[in-house]
């Protein structure tokens, strides 16, 4: 994303410990306002990129421009920068009013102004009635807010959150991502957040990171990464899907077109230009294959049998054999009566070419 004044730009930025190169030259804007998600496997360089925004961690080479002011330099508490950590890291012996006073009295805060600002945040985050509580007496929900609150409080221009939804069960953690969202939307702060969990950065993200091996392979709107993926990794890391192996025929306009065993299909890729005879991979969602009794036209087309069925509720996923493509499985995601529908006869089965991604390795 290119935006002539961003809040954040990292520039260049390599961070190495010892031989281990942790981010190599990562490049990264981040406009005002925006939630932007971290998202790769564990190592890739997500906490390092936190830490050097958050000024705990100095960059090996590299800027880190905030509000047009280059902080490479600058200590934490320099930076209008604030963190909530994974574990929330509240203080147990003071209470919800007292944790999140803590960065007021630090700023110089008057009595009165932190009281007024208290009542005001936890209003805003729906703790009214909690201020006397120390942490242990409250769920983990309600923890996340209190470390919420007190990260707000002091009115941060960025706010750096590493993981921080990992403690909650499955069921909290849905829940308290979409108040996490509405609270960045209500606000217009700008969020850094962390995470490995590819669900989490799609529901809640305005864009998404992903990283691998301290570089970004990919940085696009969650929509983007889903259904036009750019490299292998991506499209693995993201969701399920179908990939398959091509070789590179040639173009026809904008669109990619290869042989699938003896199939020719046609995909798009972002930017990536093979040579006609090369190995490719396409990636294709399971929700964007569809039945059809006839060959469908302007689409790619197979001729499948069913070889499996799961039942998932409103949903079916159904395991198909390709066997004029030399025996080669797909697998589609349609509507439980869809797949009940298709049986024993083979079925025509088809896609859009503009859902089939071509890939980098
Ligand atoms: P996780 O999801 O497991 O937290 P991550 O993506 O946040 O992983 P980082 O913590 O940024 O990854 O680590 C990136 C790489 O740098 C890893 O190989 C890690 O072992 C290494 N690393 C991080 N901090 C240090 C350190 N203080 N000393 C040595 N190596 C480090």
């Amino acid at each position: 994303m290119t935006d002539s004044n961003p809040l954040v730009r990292i520039e260049g930025v390599t961070k190495k410990f010892g031989d281990t190169v942790a981010l190599d030259n990562l490049t990264l804007d981040i406009a005002r306002g925006e939630f932007v998600t971290f998202l790769g496997p564990s190592g890739c360089g997500k906490s390092t990129t936190l830490r050097i925004l958050g000024g705990f961690e100095r960059p090996t080479a590299g800027r880190v421009i905030l509000d047009d002011v280059d902080v490479t330099l600058q200590p934490p508490e320099k930076r209008h920068v604030n963190m909530v950590f994974q574990d929330y890291a509240l203080f147990p012996h003071m209470t919800v009013r007292q944790n999140i006073s803590f960065g007021l009295e630090l700023k110089g805060m008057s009595k009165a102004d932190i009281r007024l600002r208290q009542d005001e945040i936890m209003s805003f985050l729906e703790l009214d009635g909690y201020g006397d509580r120390y942490p242990g007496q409250l769920s983990g929900g309600q923890r996340q807010r209190v470390a919420l609150a007190r990260a707000l409080a002091p009115d941060p221009a960025l706010l750096l959150l590493d993981e921080p939804l990992a403690a909650l069960d499955a069921k909290l953690r849905g829940q308290v991502q979409q108040e996490l969202k509405a609270i960045q939307r209500r606000t217009h702060k700008t969020f850094f957040f962390v995470t490995h969990d590819q669900e989490e950065a799609l529901t809640m993200s305005d864009r998404i990171v992903v990283m691998n091996h301290g570089r970004v392979e990919q940085d696009g709107t969650p929509e983007e990464l889903y259904f036009h993926p750019a490299t292998r990794f991506v499209a693995e890391f993201i969701g399920e899907t179908n990939l398959l192996t091509c070789e590179m025929r040639g173009q026809d306009g904008e669109a990619i077109v290869m042989d699938w065993f003896g199939q020719t299909l046609k995909g798009q890729s972002q930017g990536h230009r093979p040579r006609v005879g090369d190995t490719i991979t396409a990636s294709v969602r399971l929700e964007k294959l569809g039945f059809h009794a006839a060959r469908p036209d302007h689409k790619n087309a197979v001729k499948g049998t069913v070889v499996g069925k799961t039942f998932l509720g409103s949903r079916m996923s159904v395991d198909l054999m390709i066997e004029e493509a030399q025996g080669a499985r797909l697998r589609a995601f349609v509507d439980a009566d869809v797949g009940q529908s298709v049986g024993s006869e083979p079925v025509w089965i088809g896609w859009d070419s503009d859902s089939m991604a071509v890939l980098r390795e």
